[in-house]
């Protein structure tokens, strides 16, 4: 296996499925059955998921709420993410564990480095819940941050598309996909990886970061076997 810990990035609308809204079980149940095809093969895993499915704080702003309200809904939508993913990981006979960034001690540990760690070691899946815990920020700057955090070898992003293109593929049917990109080369050709606070966090600690699409079998094993899938941003 190519690496050993993995930071799976999951953004929430991926979890609607063929759905307009909410989370679609089918599509948990897939997603289960991929992170079991690297966890049997003794991968650590770490997950953050999104919370697009159900709100966004700048979609509720746009809207007239509170910006800061909107956020913290936000990061509730994603602990409700989470105990989903949860739920489908141990249905599919594995441990897990849900910490979140905010205090909800009923169904979930408190986020504290030194546990996750040790329940990665003991090969139990942490699925990190409430973003950063801080309004303004996003689901792929908690993704690298944990990541940085519990030192994962590489930021698996889990996307609807199959890399990083010279344009957006579903708007430019003359896009082309990149198989390896610099961090530098991401900045000096203007593309969009992620935002640029979870970018820079990542180019800063040289974290590699892989583009792919999670909705497509067997690629999430191919990735952690070494295979080129998606596109991989290094330094
Ligand atoms: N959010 C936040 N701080 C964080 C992470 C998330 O305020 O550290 C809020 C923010 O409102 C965001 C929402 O949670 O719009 C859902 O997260 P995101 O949009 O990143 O999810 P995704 O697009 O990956 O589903």
């Amino acid at each position: 296996m190519k690496y050993k810990r993995v930071l799976l990035k999951l953004s929430g609308e991926a979890l609607m499925g063929d759905r307009q809204y909410g989370i679609d079980p089918q599509r948990l149940a897939e997603y289960a059955q991929q992170i079991k095809e690297i966890h049997d093969k003794g991968i650590q895993i770490a997950i953050v998921i999104g919370g697009g499915n159900i709100f966004r704080g700048v979609a509720g702003a746009s809207n007239g709420m509170d910006r800061v309200q909107g956020d913290y809904m936000g990061m509730l939508a994603t602990v409700i993410n989470g105990m989903a993913l949860q739920g489908a990981l141990e249905d599919a006979g594995m441990q897990t564990r849900l910490q979140t960034a905010l205090k909800i001690e009923a169904i979930a540990e408190p986020y504290i480095k030194r546990k996750a760690v040790r329940h990665l070691e003991k090969n139990r899946i942490v699925i990190f819940g409430a973003g950063t815990g801080n309004p303004y920020f996003t689901t792929d700057t908690a993704a690298v941050l944990r990541g940085v955090e519990v030192n994962a070898d590489v930021i698996l992003k889990g996307t609807r598309v199959d890399g990083i293109y010279t344009a957006d593929p579903e708007k430019d049917a003359s896009a082309v996909k990149y198989d390896t990109l610099t961090f530098e080369d991401v900045l000096s050709k203007g593309l969009n990886v992620m935002d640029t606070t979870a970018f820079t966090l990542s180019q800063e600690n040289e974290l590699p970061i892989i583009v792919f699409d999670m909705n497509k079998n067997g690629n999430l094993v191919k990735i952690c076997e070494g295979e080129p899938i998606g596109t991989t941003v290094n330094v």
